[in-house]
């Protein structure tokens, strides 16, 4: 059994994971790069990033 994740937002299968048992199962999730993006602009690290810089 194959497990496909691909990102929600961009339709990417970023990875999969063979299990044991018959099928394929598809899991909605966010890539690494969209992952960043949206963190990047929820959790204020960008203003975290300009303190260190100053
Ligand atoms: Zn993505």
């Amino acid at each position: 059994m194959k497990i496909y994740k691909v990102c929600e937002i961009c339709d990417l299968v970023f990875d999969t994971i063979e299990v044991e048992g018959e099928g394929i199962v598809e899991i909605k999730e966010l890539c690494a790069d969209c992952a960043l993006e949206i963190g990047l602009g929820n959790t204020g690290n960008m203003i975290t990033n300009k303190l260190w810089y100053n």
